[in-house]
């Protein structure tokens, strides 16, 4: 049995407490802030609860896996609800669909859009399916140590079927030629912090996980999940240790022997960081420790911000779904301010989340929670001017797109974004997702799961393989968990 101490209770950090207590170690989860979840922290103001990071439950079956583990399932946990329509799109006023649970009526819209569209979407979602089940039997939940075992004879073999070099965006074009419907099978990879034009065509599998295996919603929210998870850990024996910062890893010949915390010393026998990558080895350990020094992260692709508002409105909005997303027409634009060119967008895509139309405990009666998230650059200046500028933008504007009045009703308003996510969780020049998923940043050219100057450290969450998404930051934390089993 070893003494464990786990930097941080992200979905990352609680996962790997879970599993490390099921295996009968003495496990404690020490948290900077005041509640589990990580990035789905939770804030309540006059009757209104806003999850203020994630809101898709998507890949409900890696859920269900880890639950497994356990041998439990999630609705022991949490209770799951289906979302119809899963989404909703904006393209402007008077073009808006919905993309429904049942595939018919999907195949219905791409045909409408494209001639032929209907069958080319059914093919676009046969290849998506095989890459998904090929990426999840052989790809997602393996350890890369060497490069040999990401180009191991059976994945350069499947590789042209995977379509790992080849981006996303030209890869969709062999299927779709419609611009609108494009953009609906390429949107996903703002969650995976990248562009279509970036990100490797293996990561169309994303559109198996929406079109096929659904967008579903934690009854309570992302706070609901993140307690369930915490039940499931405590119940295993983990401790957590809320509103206590971990101040420094100690090291003795080059093995960790505790951590310094704002309430004192404790040892550990394992330190695993759940806590942002570059934070940890730049702050938490002397330089001769650091895998990865200042350089490294300075010339990585790094995820979006985002600037967020968190919305109380008194009265119903009609023309929101559960799900909403708006896609500018020139997104190219957009996403070049994201990566190539760090500036603030001048008419930006963004997304709408509006959970009081699937649940009533996030809002008082008859009035709307309302999220917005513009995905923006990290490392932009972050000012109250610039904040509220966009907010009267996208107010302006989503009131033209639905026609409703939206300004006036607004009784709860709250902005967030670069300087609250370096406050709240040490965000590297205020990164909503750490790090982006390149080619160049994939599995065994993600951050190790190891450090590989400090015996006994070991690291989980979105900067490690296999990245961004709580389903993601839950595998890499089984990846970590498989591997203390198989050499302590
Ligand atoms: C706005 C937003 C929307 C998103 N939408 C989705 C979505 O819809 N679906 C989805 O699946 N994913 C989504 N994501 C991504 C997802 O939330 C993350 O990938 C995932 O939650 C990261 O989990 P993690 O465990 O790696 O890290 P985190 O959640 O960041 O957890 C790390 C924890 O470490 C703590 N910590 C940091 N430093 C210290 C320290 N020194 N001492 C103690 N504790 C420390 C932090 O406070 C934090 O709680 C979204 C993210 C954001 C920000």
């Amino acid at each position: 049995m070893k003494k464990i101490i786990i930097i941080g209770a992200g979905f990352g950090g609680i996962a790997a407490a879970a599993l490390l207590a099921r295996d009968g170690h003495d496990v404690t989860v020490v948290e900077k802030n005041d509640q589990p979840g990580g990035r789905a922290i939770v804030w309540n103001e006059k009757g209104f609860v806003f999850d203020m990071g994630p809101s898709w439950y998507l890949m409900p079956d890696v859920f269900e896996q880890f639950f497994a583990l356990f041998n439990k399932k999630p609705e022991d946990y949490y209770k799951l609800i289906r979302l119809n329509p899963a989404y909703r799109v904006f393209f402007d006023k008077d073009e808006i669909v919905d993309i429904s649970p049942d595939l018919e009526k999907n195949l219905q819209l791409f045909e409408r859009y494209q001639k032929g569209g209907r069958e080319q979407l059914k093919k676009y979602l046969q290849a998506a399916e095989y890459q998904y089940t090929i990426a999840m039997k052989e790809f997602i939940y393996k350890e890369y140590r060497h490069l040999w075992d990401f180009f191991s004879l059976r994945l350069l073999l499947k590789g042209s079927k995977l379509h790992i070099f080849t981006s996303l965006d030209r890869y969709a074009q062999r299927y779709i030629t419609d611009q609108k419907l494009r953009k609906i099978l390429e949107y996903t990879m703002v969650f995976l912090g990248g562009t279509p034009f970036d990100t490797p065509a293996l990561y169309s599998l994303m559109s198996h996980v929406d079109f096929n295996l659904g967008v579903w919603y934690p009854d309570g929210g992302f706070g609901a999940l993140a307690r369930g998870f915490q039940r499931l850990a405590v119940e295993q024996g983990v401790k957590f240790e809320f509103n206590t910062e971990v101040e420094k890893i100690i090291v003795k010949n080059g093995s960790v022997t505790g951590v310094k915390t704002s309430k004192g010393e404790t040892s550990a026998d394992l330190i695993i960081a759940n806590a942002d990558y570059p934070y940890v080895e730049m702050n938490l350990l002397e330089p001769t420790y650091q895998t990865y020094p200042k350089e490294y992260w300075e010339k990585k692709a790094i995820a979006p911000s985002a600037l967020l508002m968190y919305l109380g409105v008194k009265g119903k909005i009609k023309s929101f779904a559960h799900h909403n997303l708006y896609f500018a027409t020139d997104w190219e634009k957009h996403f070049q301010t994201i990566f190539h060119e760090p500036s603030w967008p001048e008419n930006p895509s963004y997304y709408v989340s509006c959970p009081s139309k699937s649940d009533a405990t996030v809002a008082p009666a008859d009035d709307e929670n309302l999220f917005i998230l513009v995905p923006v650059a990290a490392g932009l200046e972050d000012t109250p001017q610039v904040r509220e500028r966009y907010f009267n933008q996208i107010i302006n504007h989503l009131e033209l797109l639905t026609g409703e009045n939206i300004k006036d009703r607004i009784i709860v308003k709250r902005l967030f974004a670069h300087k609250d996510f370096t406050q709240y969780y040490h965000a590297y020049k205020g990164t909503a997702l750490g790090l982006a998923h390149t080619l160049g940043q994939t599995a065994i050219f993600r951050c190790s799961h190891q450090s590989k100057k400090v015996k006994g450290l070991y690291y989980t969450g979105h900067y490690t393989h296999p990245g961004i998404g709580v389903p993601m930051v839950v595998i890499s934390s089984q990846i970590i968990a498989e591997q203390l089993r198989s050499s302590p």
